[in-house]
């Protein structure tokens, strides 16, 4: 009887509905109420058909299980042709929110429609197969440039819309791909396939990357590091640094900008460009933001205790601003410190501060009721338009470095230069150019307009003490923009 049954089951598995007829039939026994045994025959027996199942009921994709046999053969086949092989690992951005935000039907609608969607791309009965909720994968028969002309499609054709019922969904997808057999061995290429998205992923999603080694020994380090960069804060490693700004006609100090210097156990002197994005990506960058106002305006009380009195200007993380009680902290360290709000830049990048996000806008406007200086660094990346600009508190603009660099040699960068300095003055904000690393750069900055300038050219950043030392020390080597100036007072932006 049971030899009987799974016969005839077994034949059933080969038509579609396989499922449900099971579904049926053991249903159909235990209503019966036939004994135990035979439910427990049954449920092995159900077990088994799903394991032989092979594609997924949600998309029609092959199951894991079936795609491993697929891609096995297609190694085979590739070790006697000499013919690479790519794997392709495909993973939906952010599906979860998808799915919370229309619900599980309409999900499961969409991949559907992806699978679809992926397998007119790649012609009739593709190997493609989900492998978990939003992973698929697939394999093409060719060279890297294939495969990368494939996962281009499939970013074009995925971006596009689906319409699931009276819902429009958008989405963007990270694609992997891995060589065999450069990159891989039969068994480890779909993982490493999975890397690669994994990469893109890190990135942002919506795009593709190959496998690449150095990429994974880059996030190793990159991990090593954010360990070490928890408790950093705790352990007292980062220390900063000062780099003056000069104005341009007087040479005397206005400001010095604080800039973060991590003395890692190891691995020495850790630039910021090194841990800051991966504080910002990991969340530790409040931490770390806040002891570094916290820091600066303790130092702003000690320089002022020595005469010194130019403005302290601090970089903030986007993440920084967009906390609630960003303006708040700020405000009673500044006050603690006995610090005049005027008197303390928050040099926020152009990027940042043109983003048109609620909490953007809500922490610019509390900056601007706190009476802090506000400076657009980096400026001339992004894509601000004058409008943009004029709505935004700001004092200060800096020209980005890289503009500065090549003031020398391209016309583009002097002509972009020389417009940012008079939309600027239009705007009645104060421009510094930062980089300035000789005397022909200075020459046209000053003959541009600009403000004020800084740069190696002046002074490279330095420890509190070595500036203290400078402004107090009377050494002939030192540059005269040191003494006496800085103990003048900081000569105040010219305000809207
Ligand atoms: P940034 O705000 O644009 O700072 C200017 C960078 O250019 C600094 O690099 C400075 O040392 C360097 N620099 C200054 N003058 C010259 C010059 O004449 N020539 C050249 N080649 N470079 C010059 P640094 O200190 O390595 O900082 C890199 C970036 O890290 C900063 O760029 C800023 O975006 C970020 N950063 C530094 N400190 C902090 C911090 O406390 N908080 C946050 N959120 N970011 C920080
Ligand atoms: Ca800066
Ligand atoms: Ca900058």
């Amino acid at each position: 009887m049971q030899n009987f049954l799974s016969l005839n089951l077994l034949t059933i598995a080969n038509v579609t509905s396989l499922g449900l007829a099971l579904v049926a039939v053991v249903a159909y026994w235990r209503l019966l109420g036939r004994s135990k045994a035979l439910s427990a025959d049954l449920d092995k027996v159900a077990r088994e058909l799903s394991q032989a199942q092979t594609s997924d009921p949600v998309t029609g994709a092959l199951t894991l299980a079936k795609f491993d046999a697929i891609l096995e053969e297609a190694c085979h086949r590739s070790d006697a042709s000499g013919r690479p092989l790519a794997v392709i690992y495909l993973d939906l951005d952010h599906f979860r929110s998808a799915n919370d935000a229309f619900g599980r039907i309409v999900g499961d609608l969409v991949l559907k429609q992806v699978a679809q969607r992926i397998t007119e791309v790649i012609g009739a009965a593709p190997p493609l197969a989900r492998l978990t909720g939003d992973e698929f994968a697939l394999l093409v028969d060719g060279q890297l440039v294939d495969a990368k002309r494939v996962a281009k499609t499939f970013l074009a054709q995925l971006s596009k819309p689906f319409s699931v019922t009276t819902q429009q969904v958008r989405l963007t997808c990270s694609v992997g791909i891995a060589m065999y057999p450069d990159q891989g061995s039969r068994r480890n290429i779909l993982e490493k396939a999975a890397t690669a998205t994994r990469t893109v992923k890190l990135q942002g999603g919506d795009g593709f990357a190959e496998y690449s080694q150095e990429a994974v020994d880059a996030r190793r380090e990159s991990a090593k590091l954010l360990h070490d960069l928890r408790g950093a804060v705790e352990r007292k490693e980062f220390e900063l640094f000062y780099q003056p700004k000069i104005d341009a006609h007087s040479l005397q100090i206005t400001a010095v900008e604080a800039l973060i210097r991590w003395r890692h156990p190891q691995l020495g002197m850790v630039s910021p460009n090194s841990f800051i994005a991966l504080a910002e990506r990991y969340g530790v960058i409040q931490e770390i933001g806040r002891w570094v106002i916290e820091e600066a305006c303790r130092q702003a009380q000690i320089w002022r205790g020595q005469g010194l009195r130019m403005r302290i200007a601090v970089n903030i993380s986007g993440h920084q601003l967009r906390q609630d009680d960003f303006a708040e902290h700020l405000a009673s360290v500044l006050s603690s410190t006995q610090t005049l709000p005027s008197r303390f830049t928050c040099e926020i990048t152009e990027s940042i501060a043109m983003e048109d996000t609620t909490s953007t806008i809500l922490a610019f406007d509390r900056l601007g009721e706190l009476g802090v200086h506000v400076s657009i660094d980096d400026f001339g990346t992004g894509h601000s338009s004058l409008a943009s600009l004029k709505r935004l508190p700001a004092q200060e603009l800096k020209i980005d470095r890289a503009f500065v660099t090549d003031l020398g040699t391209s016309e583009h960068a002097q002509f972009i230069a020389q417009a940012i300095v008079s939309m600027a003055h239009t705007l009645k904000l104060r421009v510094v150019a930062e980089g300035v690393e000789n005397r022909k750069q200075r020459d046209m900055l000053v003959a541009m307009g600009c403000d004020e300038l800084q740069g190696y050219l002046f002074a490279k950043p330095m420890p509190a003490s070595e500036l203290s030392m400078r402004a107090t020390t009377d050494r002939s080597d030192m540059p005269a923009l040191f003494r006496p100036s800085i103990y003048s007072d900081t000569v105040p932006a010219q305000l809207k």
